[in-house]
């Protein structure tokens, strides 16, 4: 197996990939929060985790992929200013149940993934269903004297943590101090936390509160940070492969999380911590009330005034694939452009490359050479942190390669059939195995057709009206040939293939 390198947020370097158990991965993203349509900087972290997963079980690993599903006790804000549960919220503003509100953009979600053409995770578990799993885990941290209870809540005990030599703010960098000096910032907190660096574990509801659960402590509902901690535990075990999630959730959410799998489980959750950086739109960060944002299907229709033109699903994710995880996207009109014409110019060079042959006589060209260190590189680039930007790089000098030989300016003979026989396979695996796209040219190919037809329907509706028969029957029996029925009905014409 190829050695891959992967940059650990945790120690903050560039380490040698070394799964735990050999030959497999266990992986945990944190996922949605289910309260609203999915944002799409959203969309880019999870497209960079698909590949990371697509690329991993394309290196032969055996990957457990776990992303989960938020649908209780992620908070507005801070729990002792008396923050709201944001589906809790929704639910109550919308005059609908939480699980509602839950379901349909779940749905909404698992949609976008599929737009995007995301491979499903091996399990999606949802934290409401793992109420049982939480409740134990936060009294393990209870026995271990590393909360407390008060007033039917429990917080997680940071200065107690910190006094059995756990060193807190170990990812993100955070001091207590700096924390200290926040809170008193915060004028409004009204806290019942001991220190101003002490999380929720459980969150005691208000007598309005439509989502609670009975526990040992009050009939309440589960902080955050606790859900992620019990549900990558319960499925991947108490030390695991790979943690990822966004950039904004190092401080507190992951933060928190390892602070929580220290204090029940001995050990921080994972190995190695990848982070996403974030999406902009025109060189700022996105944001609606500054009227700068676009949502995805306003990508596709091109419904948006950054916008020039709509663009398909495949082309954005192509874009996306174009700048490394780790640094920012800046999404921009040139930018998505340019982004259309690189993924045609990839997609026909797929095709022209099933169409190429090769010659039988087995001596290594130049040519030969040079594909076959293209090829190398490609995987390699992938193997030094995923770096999707190189790869591609690779793959579009391939690409010239392939249309010169294609379009006979470089003799078809200087190919080996052996070299050719592995960039057919190589080249398309990359493609779409490991990059996730799709070829859509079908889609724009159903459009041409839809579009004539409409014209030629018309076409004949005005020759009936001018009683042009000729010219109609002449379009009915072309039409006919082609075994396409046309139906006239109260709503309009309509056609099917036979
Ligand atoms: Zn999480």
């Amino acid at each position: 197996m190829h050695q891959l390198f992967v940059y650990n947020s945790l120690t903050k370097e560039r380490e040698l990939f070394e799964p735990i158990h050999e030959g497999r991965v266990g992986m945990y993203v944190c996922g949605p929060t289910v309260y609203s349509d999915v944002h799409l900087g959203n969309c880019r972290t999870f497209t960079s985790f698909d590949i990371i997963y697509r690329f991993l079980s394309y290196l032969g690993y055996k990957v457990r992929y776990v992303r989960n599903v938020t649908d209780v006790g992620h908070l507005e804000g801070d729990v002792d200013v008396g923050a709201e549960d944001k589906i809790s919220k929704k639910a109550r503003l919308d005059q609908l149940e939480p699980m509602e509100v839950v379901q349909k953009y779940a749905n909404g979600f698992q949609d976008m993934m599929q737009i995007f053409n995301l491979l499903p995770p091996n399990i999606e578990p949802r934290a409401t269903g793992h109420i049982i799993e939480q409740i134990q885990m936060i009294q393990t941290i209870l026995d271990r004297r590393l909360a407390y209870e008060k007033n039917g809540s429990v917080y997680f005990d940071t200065p107690a943590y910190i006094e059995q030599n756990h060193p807190y703010g170990v990812l993100s960098g955070r001091v207590i101090d700096d924390l200290i000096q926040e809170s008193r910032d915060d004028l409004k907190g009204q806290s019942e936390k001991n220190h101003p660096s002490d999380f929720a574990l459980w969150i005691k509801a208000g007598p309005t509160h439509l989502m609670r659960w009975p526990s040992p402590w009050s009939d309440g509902f589960p902080g955050w940070h606790l859900e992620c901690s019990a549900m990558s535990t319960k499925y991947l075990g108490t030390h695991f492969d790979i943690h990822g999630g966004g950039n904004d959730l190092k401080f507190p959410h992951h933060e928190n999380e390892i602070a929580q799998n220290v204090a029940a489980c001995g050990s921080t959750p994972s190995k190695y911590w990848l982070h996403t950086n974030m999406l902009l739109l025109n060189g700022r960060k996105m944001s609606k009330s500054e009227d700068n944002s676009v949502t995805p299907q306003q990508l596709f229709t091109g419904d948006s005034k950054h916008f020039s033109k709509g663009f398909t699903p495949m082309v954005v994710r192509f874009f996306m694939l174009q700048a490394h995880y780790r640094s920012t996207l800046d999404l921009t009109d040139d930018a998505l452009l340019a982004a259309e014409k690189g993924y045609r110019r990839l997609m026909e060079g797929n095709k022209a490359l099933g169409k190429l042959q090769g010659n039988n006589t087995g001596d290594a060209s130049e040519l030969d050479r040079e594909m076959g260190a293209l090829m190398v590189g490609v995987l390699e680039d992938m193997c030094d942190d995923f770096n999707t930007p190189k790869a591609l790089a690779k793959l579009f000098e391939l690409t010239s390669k392939i249309n010169a030989l294609s379009g006979q300016q470089l003799d078809a003979g200087l190919l080996s059939k052996s070299t050719l026989e592995r960039l057919q396979e190589i080249f398309p695996a990359f493609l779409f195995n490991v990059f996730g796209l799709k070829d859509d040219s079908s889609d724009q190919d159903q459009d041409i057709v839809n579009g004539l037809m409409e014209l030629i329907i018309d076409l004949r509706k005005d020759a009936r009206t001018n009683k042009d028969w000729g010219t109609a029957d002449k379009i009915r029996d072309g039409l006919t040939e082609l075994s396409v029925q046309v139906k006239d009905g109260k709503d309009g014409t309509s056609w099917s293939k036979i």
